[in-house]
């Protein structure tokens, strides 16, 4: 089983795995080290990664490319909107939910209309990397850590944990970007300081093609706490490009008339070869050409820049670097001083402006000591063997921060009045959880926000509704304590994981069993009454008060399905409002009573959605195997025409007859014609027909010749072991020292075995010598096999049996050089080295 680490880029995306105490980077199939983050739809299967990003121009409306950012949002996001409008395929609102639906990405496959959401476009991504990853290792991927923006919001973390579920795929936690870098950088040091002492700061710096991310993180032996992130995640590698395109769209239209963004294609080229301009200007900073052929109307085209005009054309750009710096900075309340080494990754660093401003705003050169590609997918690896009970990964304790405060709401009595209150503040430790306690009579309703709307990079504060159910008064009318359990989880999710109702009953309630979910205390009564009469509605604990750690369940316990809550939340006798006759026995008990909570968010792709997408990738993912069949039996059609023609007039020509020479080269003749017009678009078994036909002529010519080939060496190595054995009985017969220890008996079976094996190869070889090459061969190799290993165990059973034990020190040796002659194994070894020399040779 392996574990892994992806790193889903905006652009392109890693794998790296845990194997032999080290990470190592996953190629794919191309042996590339990277797969980019493309899908493309066909008409007979669709195609990821390396393959897919041939097809963005020529076939630009059903190839999916740049939907990393259109994660769990609504069609109506701004975001989406101006994402849309520069996609060569198009985006459509999916599943309506209202006033509005999801997005999705519309394409054509399988010759029909399609519309897959992006947690599908994605789960084909995390297929193929997958696929890469197991093909690699030779294992099944059991778990994965995948990387996400550390400005994610909870809709957009859920929709990347959907896109794993469809994948099929255990992902064992999200991770952000920043923090793998992080890790990756400091599981490995050797140099940090003790935990008692002053941490080494360290700050990251990522900037992607999409996105710019800074963490500032504190090491400690063992230990990496990220203190604070900041970012700007609409500054990347892809915005300098796109001062790129305008810039040459302009140059286009005065020097050659030509309006550019008129055309899909020609823009999706301009944007390839600006890119690599961009790459060529980091390392020459003199004029780089650009040269088109047939850019648009037949018309090449020509340009060129430098980099001191990029420079210019990015000026605001690169001047944007330097907000994240300082917020990264403020928010960790550190030094410049106190900073030990910024370290950048992501592609966009290697711009050398970037690079400058970077190191300007910190006032020292930045390292570039990790990977600048792979840092994260290896910090994502290695957190994964740290979570993972499949590996053991040395102790190395990681917390990470909150992007964004987060508060929660509930009306508080019967009037009106909203009670809110901030529950994890920004950069607050990850994973952490709240308790809180509430004093109720009735079912209520926390709803769940981002604080601090303006600093969001989504336009939805609010995260989700719970509605905690089951809830009644107690006895007298008195409030219901209720304990509910408020959590960041370890990815960035947030949930209200359980809800409690905390009851008083008596101990000699012992029908009243306890439910999954509930747990008891015993406590002595000391005739005070604990439930509080003011209406104090929260209490924040410490997490470490928590005594429950539930699960939110949606079952209501209050129908007659859960015997044992409904039974907990009435008295004895079956009336909820009436008194317990030994309600003042001394000896009390505490029950905390779990109740359900109906979760609701938005987006949220519902659970029979999720199933119901499994499904269709499952199906998706066989039809492209059967079409890999499919072509692997065209392309072994294809390859055995080239493959026999070859051979017919070299090596095979003497194994076959003129006539069937003619025979042959007709039907290869007519197959490669029929292959390049009916046969080029067929099922597989039609293939499969076509090659059953090649071969039907084909094996006997391969076999006879590769039986040449084969034949004489075996007869040879028969020849000898008979001359061996003849030997044997020669030395037998002079009354030899070596076989004084043989019995007669023994001896005659080996000479009869010698005498037969001796008369059949002389017969073989005779009936094969008056054969013509075109002939079926007399006798096979592997008869003449056969009758090698019978000869050599009839033989060696006589001539390697043990000498009696004689006290001689000199015949000690001689036993033991005796007894090491090659067993019969020794010739299944030699045997195959021949066929892998003919296979060679043909
Ligand atoms: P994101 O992190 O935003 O999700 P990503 O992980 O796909 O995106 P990276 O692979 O880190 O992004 O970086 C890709 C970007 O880096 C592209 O814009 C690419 O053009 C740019 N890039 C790569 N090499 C160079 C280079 N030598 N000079 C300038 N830019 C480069
Ligand atoms: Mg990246």
């Amino acid at each position: 089983m392996a574990v892994v680490g992806f790193d889903v880029g905006f652009q392109s995306c890693r794998v790296a795995a845990v194997k032999d105490g080290g990470v190592e980077t996953v190629p794919d199939e191309f042996t590339e080290r990277s797969t980019p983050a493309v899908v493309s739809f066909g008409p007979r299967s669709r195609s990821v990664g390396t393959a897919a990003r041939h097809q963005i121009i020529s076939n630009p409306g059903s190839t999916v490319c740049n939907f990393k950012r259109l994660h769990g949002r609504f069609f109506r996001d701004p975001v989406i909107q101006a994402e849309r409008a520069g996609l060569p395929y198009d985006l459509v609102p999916l599943r309506d939910d209202g006033d509005d639906g999801i997005v999705g990405a519309k394409v054509m496959y399988l010759e029909k209309e399609h519309q897959f959401t992006i947690e599908q476009v994605t789960a084909m991504l995390l297929t193929k990397m997958k696929d890469t990853a197991e093909a690699s290792l030779q294992k099944k991927v059991a778990e994965c850590v995948i990387s996400i923006p550390s400005f994610f919001t909870d809709s957009e973390r859920r929709s990347v944990l959907d896109a794993a579920k469809i994948a099929g795929l255990n992902c064992l936690q999200l991770m952000n970007d920043t923090t793998a870098v992080a890790l990756s950088y400091g599981i490995y040091k050797e140099d940090l300081p003790d935990p008692s002492e002053k941490p080494k700061i360290v700050f990251f710096v990522d900037m992607g093609h999409s996105a710019l991310q800074v963490s500032a993180c504190a090491f400690n032996k063992g230990k990496l706490k990220v203190l604070a992130t900041a970012f700007d995640p609409y500054l990347g590698g892809r915005d300098f490009d796109q001062r790129l395109v305008e810039y040459f769209c302009a140059e286009f239209k005065t020097k050659y008339k030509l309006d550019t963004k008129s055309r899909v294609r020609a823009v999706l080229r301009l944007w390839q070869e600006c890119e690599k301009l961009k790459k060529l200007m980091s390392s020459n900073s003199c004029d780089i050409p650009l040269n088109i052929e047939c850019f648009m109307d037949d018309k090449d085209v020509m340009g060129k820049i430098n980099r001191a005009k990029f420079e210019e054309l990015c000026a605001d750009l690169i001047e944007r670097v330097t907000a994240p710096l300082v917020a990264a900075v403020e928010q960790a309340q550190v030094q410049l001083q106190d900073i030990s080494a910024v370290e950048i990754v992501g592609g966009a660093t290697r711009i050398p402006a970037v690079k400058a401003q970077i190191s300007r705003f910190f006032g020292r050169d930045v390292s570039t000591t990790l990977n600048a590609d792979e840092a994260v997918a290896r910090g994502c690896a290695l957190q994964c063997a740290m979570l993972s009970p499949v590996f053991r990964v040395r102790d190395f304790s990681l917390t990470d921060v909150t992007p964004f405060p987060i508060s929660l709401s509930w009306s508080c009595g019967g009037d009106e009045a909203i009670s809110c209150h901030e529950i994890f503040g920004k950069n607050e430790t990850l994973p952490s959880s709240k308790v809180i306690t509430f004093h109720r009579n009735k079912p209520f309703v926390l709803e769940v926000f981002y604080s601090d709307p303006g600093s969001l990079p989504f336009p939805e504060a609010k995260i989700g509704e719970y509605k905690v159910q089951c809830v009644q008064a107690q006895e007298k009318g008195e409030k219901t304590k209720v304990k509910v359990k408020v959590q960041v989880d370890g990815s960035g999710v947030m949930s209200v994981t359980s809800a409690t109702v905390v009851m008083r009953v008596s101990s000699v309630d012992t029908e009243a069993e306890l439910g999954e979910n509930d747990t008891e205390e015993v406590i002595i009564q000391d005739g005070q009454d604990d439930s509080e009469t003011q209406d104090k509605t929260q209490e924040i604990n410490d997490h470490a008060q928590v005594q429950l750690d539930k699960q939110t369940t949606v079952k209501c316990p209050c129908s007659d399905k859960d015997p044992n809550l409904a039974h907990a939340l009435r008295a004895p006798n079956g009336d909820p409002n009436s008194q317990p006759p030994y309600a003042k026995k001394a000896k009390m008990k505490i029950r905390h009573v779990a109740v359900p909570i109906e979760e609701k968010k938005t987006p949220q792709l519902t659970e029979d959605c999720l199933n119901t997408f499994i499904g269709l990738e499952n199906q998706m993912i066989q039809r492209d195997q059967q079409e890999k069949e499919r072509n692997n039996a065209k392309n072994a059609v294809e390859e055995n025409v080239y493959f026999y023609r070859h051979k017919l007039e070299g090596p095979y020509r003497p194994f076959l007859s003129p006539d069937d020479q003619q025979k042959f080269t007709e039907l290869l003749d007519l197959v490669e014609s029929w292959l390049y017009d009916e046969g080029a678009d067929q099922d597989m078994q039609t293939y499969l027909h076509k090659l059953a036909e090649i071969h039907k002529l084909g094996l006997p010519v391969k076999d006879r010749y590769q039986e040449s080939v084969k034949r004489p060496k075996m007869f040879e190595e028969l020849a000898a072991k008979i001359h061996k054995y003849k030997a044997v009985m020669e030395d037998f017969a002079n009354g030899s020292e070596n076989y004084s220890h043989i019995d007669e008996p023994d001896m005659e079976k080996l000479r009869v075995c010698v005498k037969a094996t001796h008369d059949w190869l002389t017969t073989m070889k005779h009936c094969q010598e008056i054969l013509n090459p075109e002939d079926q061969p007399a006798v096979h190799s592997t008869q003449i096999y056969e009758k090698l290993q019978t000869l050599v165990n009839v033989c060696e059973e006589v001539v390697s049996k043990p000498k009696p034990r004689v006290d001689s020190p000199d015949e000690d040796i001689m036993q033991v050089d005796h007894n090491s002659k090659k067993s019969p194994d020794s010739v299944t070894m030699e045997y195959d080295d021949i066929l892998q020399n003919v296979e060679d040779c043909s």
